[in-house]
């Protein structure tokens, strides 16, 4: 039966209709689904079963995570799935103002009822420091954090202080690794991860190229499920190399027969947003998301001529779209061209004023360049997105066909 996004409520409604309706023909979009829903607590379930995990952001550590033993547990993942309560807890029992950035509200309360649970989180340089003081707000809950320093690579950043990064970079991973395991990395074993994620990475890639012909075979939700779980596998890397070939098999066969006249092109930046309904928005307007810029990378291959950590390194600080707009224009750029994109979605979260300056950047720079975009700014805790964001995105997408 169809239902419309004024019919789904919560996350897990828009991801059951999702598999059981939209999808309903797609074995590898069941199985992507089914991950993405038993991720976090089959992660907990193996933690109490004596299994190391770590909280983690899960977009490019992944590889030096695994080989250190440990189930690498987004916190991402944890807007999406739980309690609709701990905003109020966020703002009630830590006084968080309530102009603070739902997704540190969202996670700091996550983290509260999960008490007693995974108890070690690898957090970053790299993260706001809104996020950081939850983080250091959780060492007072039991918490153990670490954190790893990604530095910033500035645009005028020379060959030579380039390397002393990367240096840098694999100092701190290694220091990473023993917090983690209290012993040094294994390198060969991080070799063998980069190899699987390099091979994810071509089979995304592949599956993203076939969506050119097919776009809605696999809508937006899924196929941003399915980018977001290349940084973790949802802890289960065999069974997420699985998906991607049923996935790949039921493109192959389907590319070969759509119309992809009425579809508009459309490329998404940002967050990978929480409120479901702006993506189903967008497909029921014809609108397809065929490029992402988001932080999990999947456009290049990590260079296995080099030693493995050296090799991480590098593709970190390769691949950094912080510490200047202008890598992220480069990186939209790329997208708008490669799928031939009529406009831009530029997605962050309430309160990040960070991101906001960004995107308005952004928007600015494309419509200069004759490719419209909108900005849309989502909640990150569970419930349904406001009409208003519906009604923009909606309007927005059917402005372009
Ligand atoms: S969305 Fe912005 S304010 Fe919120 S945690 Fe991320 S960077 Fe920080």
């Amino acid at each position: 039966m169809t239902k419309t996004v004024n019919e789904l409520k919560s996350q897990l409604e828009y991801i059951k209709y999702s598999k059981e309706e939209e999808h309903k023909y797609s074995e590898g979009v069941s199985q992507l689904f089914d991950l993405a829903t038993s991720y976090i607590f089959d992660a907990e379930k193996a933690y109490r079963n004596g299994k190391n995990a770590v909280w983690t952001a899960a977009i490019w550590e992944a590889p030096f995570i695994y080989a250190s033993d440990f189930i690498p547990v987004s916190y991402t993942e944890l807007g999406r799935l739980v309690s609709s309560d701990v905003v109020r807890i966020a703002e009630n029992q830590f006084q968080l103002p309530a102009e603070t950035c739902s997704m540190v509200k969202a996670a700091l309360g996550e983290w509260h009822l999960r008490k007693g649970g995974i108890n070690r989180i690898l957090g970053t340089s790299g993260g706001c420091e809104p996020f950081n003081i939850a983080l250091e707000i959780l060492k007072g809950e039991g918490y153990d954090v670490h954190y790893i320093d990604t530095t910033y690579r500035s645009p005028r950043c020379s060959q030579g202080e380039y390397e002393e990064l990367v240096k840098y970079l694999m100092n701190q991973i290694k220091t990473a690794v023993r917090w983690l395991m209290g012993s040094e990395l294994d390198e060969q074993r991080l070799g063998a991860e980069l190899r699987l994620r390099n091979q994810a990475m071509r089979k995304i890639r592949r599956i993203m190229e076939l969506r050119l012909n097919a776009p809605l075979y696999i809508r937006s939700l899924p196929t941003m499920f399915m980018l977001m779980g290349s940084g973790h596998y949802f802890g289960k890397p065999e069974d997420y190399i699985d998906m991607l070939d049923t996935l790949l098999a039921e493109l192959e066969k389907e590319s070969r027969k759509t119309n992809t006249d009425r579809y508009v092109p459309l490329v998404w930046s940002g967050g990978r947003g929480q409120e479901f309904g702006v993506y189903k928005s967008i497909d029921d307007a014809n609108g397809s998301i065929l490029g992402w810029v988001i932080p999990t990378p999947y456009i290049r291959d990590y260079n296995e001529q080099l030693p493995p950590l050296e090799s991480l390194a590098r593709y970190f600080l390769d691949g950094q779209t912080a510490g200047s707009v202008g890598y992220q224009i480069k990186a939209v750029n790329e997208q708008v061209k490669k799928v031939n994109a009529r406009g831009i979605i530029f997605y962050g979260y309430i309160g990040c004023s960070f991101s906001g300056i960004q995107r308005e950047l952004l928007r600015d720079h494309f419509k200069k360049n004759g490719i419209p975009g909108i900005t849309l700014e989502g909640s990150f805790q569970v419930g349904p997105p406001s009409g208003q964001l519906l009604t923009r995105v909606r309007a927005f997408t059917e402005m372009l066909a």
